[in-house]
């Protein structure tokens, strides 16, 4: 039998409802949750990201400020514009679009926001917090696949968790929410040996690598959740995953899709950090 397809925009949109009207609340007692966006230089697909998140403040009523610096933006500039955020009480959010240009120092950036204003969570504060599991803004892409995992029904808790991934912002907050929820999880990366041995122990399989076809069914125990994080272009150019979907799905118990799964859960979250943010001030 062919796997659940779970729908990440119909999660999405049901958050999402739900982030309105809370908004729709704090906004009537005097405070609208505010955020604001900046991108430096000219990367096509960070423009496609900002634009989305700009259209997902509007969506559910808050106000935003996009900043679209040129690439040739010092760091002074740029640190002195998050400074100025910092202090803008309208303001309750603050995100840099990754990747920066080259001369520009990404972490010293993450270092300079306001803790309390860093919905992204990037910052070793909140990291920090994500690792205690004393939560102040969870980590977006993590946190969406776990309201996936809640929409089908989907307790971590005592399951074999496995992880492909160990970057900062998706595998390694990944596996540290799955453990604050009981998981028994591995972390996997590019020096793990005999991966497919480890994969094939999933009853969760979280695919953060980045490789289109990455993910083929014989590494897939029968029944297993399989989210794919992953945003490639296959040989087509069409966007896909790392999970071999077609082949992938006649085994899988449950899986996203690619677009249509994770894709959708990540901003969303990012509103409700800056929600989050808002009624905390
Ligand atoms: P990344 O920083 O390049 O990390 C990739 C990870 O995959 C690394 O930990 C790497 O291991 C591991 N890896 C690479 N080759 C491997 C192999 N052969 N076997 C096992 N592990 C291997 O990428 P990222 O930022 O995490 O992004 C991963 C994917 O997720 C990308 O397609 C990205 O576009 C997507 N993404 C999607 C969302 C969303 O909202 N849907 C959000 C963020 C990212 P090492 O650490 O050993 O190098």
């Amino acid at each position: 039998m062919s796997a659940q397809i779970i729908d990440g925009k119909a999660v999405s949109a049901s958050l999402r409802q739900a982030i309105k009207a809370e908004t729709a609340q704090l906004s009537a007692s005097g405070t609208t949750p505010g955020l604001a966006v900046i991108l430096v230089g000219d990367d096509p697909a960070s423009h496609v990201y900002v634009n989305n998140k700009k259209k997902g403040c509007a969506e559910v009523g808050f106000y935003s400020e996009v900043y679209e610096l040129p690439a040739s933006t010092t760091q002074q500039e740029l640190l002195a514009l998050v400074e100025k955020l910092n202090k803008q009480e309208n303001i309750h959010g603050i995100l840099v679009q990754s990747p920066l240009p080259k001369h520009l120092d990404e972490e010293a950036v993450v270092l300079a926001i306001d803790p309390n204003k860093d919905v992204d969570a990037f910052h070793p504060v909140n990291v920090g917090h994500i690792m205690i599991g004393d939560y102040r803004f969870l980590p977006c892409t993590p946190a969406g696949i776990m309201e996936l995992l809640k929409a089908v029904d989907i307790d971590p808790k005592g399951k074999e968790c496995v992880v492909i991934g160990r970057c900062n912002i998706v595998g390694k907050p990944m596996a540290m929410l799955l453990l604050h929820a009981h998981g028994t999880v591995t972390i996997c990366h590019s020096r793990t040996k005999d991966l497919a041995e480890v994969t094939r122990r999933a009853d969760i399989l979280v695919s953060a690598v980045g490789k289109a076809g990455f993910v083929t069914a014989d590494m897939v125990k029968p029944g297993a959740v399989v989210i794919d994080v992953g945003m490639n272009r296959n040989a087509q150019n069409k966007l896909c995953g790392d999970v071999d979907f077609e082949a992938v799905k006649e085994v899988a118990g449950y899986i996203t899709p690619v677009p249509g799964g994770v894709g959708p859960m990540t901003i969303t979250m990012l509103l409700r950090n800056t929600l989050t943010a808002a009624k905390n001030v």
